[in-house]
């Protein structure tokens, strides 16, 4: 019963916006399909759409646009499809409802570590995976994941659940790097070093920093930069920590990607791919740096400046098409530590 209801709710938001949609098929437009959150992209459509003339349909929702592009199958208006994290990008390619991009412009501007070796997907923007830690109570400005599983920190980390997309992505990397005989005892380490049990989101990780419930936490760079620079609410949570730009023991930081997939049947596909160039570009860059405070793929752009502020990102050189490997390994650690419970 549960589930049917969770489905009819998607179902409903998805169909908000399929008139828009089912009229868009002529020259001169393209349709995308979002998990981006509309306020955050929208400027960016409108600025693609004043460069080229080409118009931009979205379809937004939070779930199911894969199930919906392998619904409508061969008569998907869906061009292009715009997702964050590797795990979503990662179930569109498995779900079978991608192609592969041919652009000279991608293969030029965008490190090969993070994109798809068989073109399906490309990423657009980073994210990294860092540590919020107390301004208070931690003194040290560096630190390895591997630190983590220290008992020297034990009852003082707070992070959210094992199984979010961000953690298993991360966890995945840690597989990676040191494989799964290990990772293992490192999470182990790590959950026995929680303050509690994984909880919330990374807004309140930091809010539990703040409140000294544990010293450090992990979250995404983004997030404590919109709390210190947009959410007069939660700056007091900015305020109490400091972040550091965590890295592995012979390896770099932990980033994520948003990124953009070409549908499988795109019946604009001269213009999906031309939006996916020009979210390459140094317009689009810019204005993911700037109002989305992720970091650019794209080299010479430079970060916003309370993201900078972070120190110099020694981005992780793991290609993040290797740890979309490892996500199903990671999953599977952390149900048999019992991370989560
Ligand atoms: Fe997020």
């Amino acid at each position: 019963m549960k589930k049917f209801r969770a489905f009819t709710a998607t179902a409903a938001l998805l169909c908000l916006t399929c008139l828009t949609v089912t009229t868009a098929s002529a020259d001169g437009e393209v349709n995308v399909y979002s998990y981006r959150e509309t306020k955050l992209i929208q400027p960016l459509f409108d600025a693609f759409t004043r460069d080229t003339g080409i118009k931009v349909n979205v379809v937004s929702a939070s779930s199911g646009l894969e199930q919906r592009m392998k619904a409508e199958g061969a008569n998907s208006p869906a061009d292009v499809l715009l997702t964050v994290d590797i795990g979503r990008i990662d179930e569109a390619v498995q779900a079978g409802v991608t192609q592969p991009v041919i652009s000279e412009v991608l293969e030029t501007i965008i490190p090969p570590q993070y994109r798809d070796p068989n073109g399906h997907w490309a990423g657009i923007s980073m994210r990294a995976r860092v540590i919020y830690a107390s301004k208070e109570r931690v003194k040290q400005d560096a630190i390895t994941y591997e630190e983590l599983a220290d008992p020297k920190w034990k009852g003082k980390i707070c992070i959210r659940s094992g199984q979010h997309i961000y953690n298993n992505a991360l966890f995945a990397a840690y597989v990676a790097h040191h494989g799964e005989a290990v990772a293992e005892e490192w999470l182990k380490g790590l959950k026995a070093n929680l303050a509690q049990k994984p909880s919330g989101g990374d807004r309140e990780t930091a809010r539990d920093v703040a409140a000294g419930k544990c010293d450090i936490g992990i979250g995404n760079t983004y997030y404590w930069a919109l709390m210190n620079d947009k959410e007069a609410d939660k700056k007091p949570w900015a305020e109490a920590t400091k972040v550091i730009l965590p890295t592995f023991e012979g390896g770099g930081t932990h980033v994520n990607l948003s990124g953009v997939l070409l549908a499988k049947h795109a019946p604009n596909k001269a213009n999906g791919v031309k939006l996916i160039n020009w979210l390459a570009g140094p317009t689009a860059q810019q204005m993911y740096a700037d109002s989305n405070y992720e970091y650019p793929v794209r080299a010479g752009v430079a970060a916003n400046p309370t993201i900078a502020g972070y120190g110099r990102l020694n981005a992780d050189p793991m290609p993040i098409a290797k740890i979309a490997a490892n996500r199903k390994a990671a999953s599977t650690l952390v149900d048999k530590v019992g991370f989560d419970n």
